[in-house]
């Protein structure tokens, strides 16, 4: 691969993405050309505060920090009109077979446009920004700690792209990243995921209902909403229903009071964190999706043909 033309952070806006562009600001990681957030468009406030604050380090340090998008997956996902997002929720079919939805979402809008951005900086010519110049080549920073070594992935996303992870690098766990921020007067550093993830786990949902109640109630409407599989009017060729809980049973009657094991371990809580070892680095990453689990039916008319 040729050597890069420009190194680009992907900024999840969680704990190690945000070590990563402070220590890009102040000089201790040097050389980084800019910085990426893709925004679904449903992060808490508290993401958006954090990015806003995040915001005026870049510019203090003469980083530009481009934020990207593909829509807004609220919206877009209960807009009869749009075409059918696949965000991966609970399912029970009539027989009460359990599933999961596919988790496209992430890559529709976050990675999607990440990449798009990576090839505009790169040469691509509008207004389709489709191919880059050849030889041309991006460095980019993706936030995995040493407690993620096995999400790291090292075959080529696509010909433009050279992935990097300085935190592994520098031997930084989650642990050591969130030490890190708080010594700087960052340890409020939230997860970044969107309102109405079903990944959130009970601790998750128990905070935003008892500290949020704003976020609270759009993600209970959010649930109702999507009982269908996400278009108010029904989804054709949808059997069964789709839930944000994992009891399959509508966000404000399901139990999130009940504090599981790992939780009075003190470990993560979130599915997101049950499925490693240490936890999501950023909520909701493009590039470690750990949902490969195909619906047990089907989502869409084009999938039910
Ligand atoms: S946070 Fe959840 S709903 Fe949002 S893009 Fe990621 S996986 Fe999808």
């Amino acid at each position: 691969m040729s050597t890069p033309a420009l190194r680009l952070l992907s900024l999840g806006a969680g704990v190690q993405s945000t070590v990563l562009a402070l220590m890009a600001c102040t000089g201790e990681l040097p050389g980084l050309d800019g910085a990426i957030f893709a925004d679904t468009g449903w992060e808490p406030a508290r993401v958006y505060a954090h990015l806003d604050r995040l915001t005026g380090e870049f510019d203090r340090a003469g980083i530009p920090l481009y934020r990207v998008g593909n829509g807004n997956l609220r919206t877009d996902s209960l807009d009869p009109a749009h075409r059918f997002v696949s965000v991966p929720y609970f399912t029970q079919s009539p027989t009460g077979q359990r599933g999961m939805a596919r988790r496209q979402c992430t890559s529709e809008y976050k990675l999607v446009p990440i990449n798009r951005k990576v090839r505009e900086l790169l040469g691509a010519k509008p207004p389709r920004l489709r191919t880059v110049p050849k030889g041309r080549v991006a460095e980019q920073w993706i936030g995995f700690s040493t407690d993620e070594i096995s999400r790291v992935n090292d075959r080529p996303t696509n010909r433009y792209t050279l992935k990097r992870y300085p935190l592994l690098e520098l031997g930084l766990s989650r642990k050591d990243c969130e030490r890190w921020l708080k010594l700087r007067g960052w340890g409020e550093t939230a997860k970044s995921s969107c309102i109405g993830c079903p990944f959130h786990g009970n601790a998750h949902w128990r905070d935003m209902r008892d500290h949020h109640p704003t976020e609270w109630a759009d993600a209970v409407d959010f649930d109702h909403a999507i009982r269908t599989g996400g278009h108010r009017d029904g989804v054709p060729g949808l059997r069964g229903q789709a839930f944000l809980h994992s009891s399959r049973l509508p966000l404000d009657a399901a139990p999130i009071d009940r504090v599981t094991s790992r939780e009075w371990a003190d470990r993560q809580l979130d599915i997101f964190d049950e499925l490693t070892e240490q936890g999501d680095p950023d909520g909701c990453s493009p590039y470690g999706c750990r949902s490969n689990n195909p619906a047990p039916f089907p989502q869409s008319t084009k999938e039910a043909a």
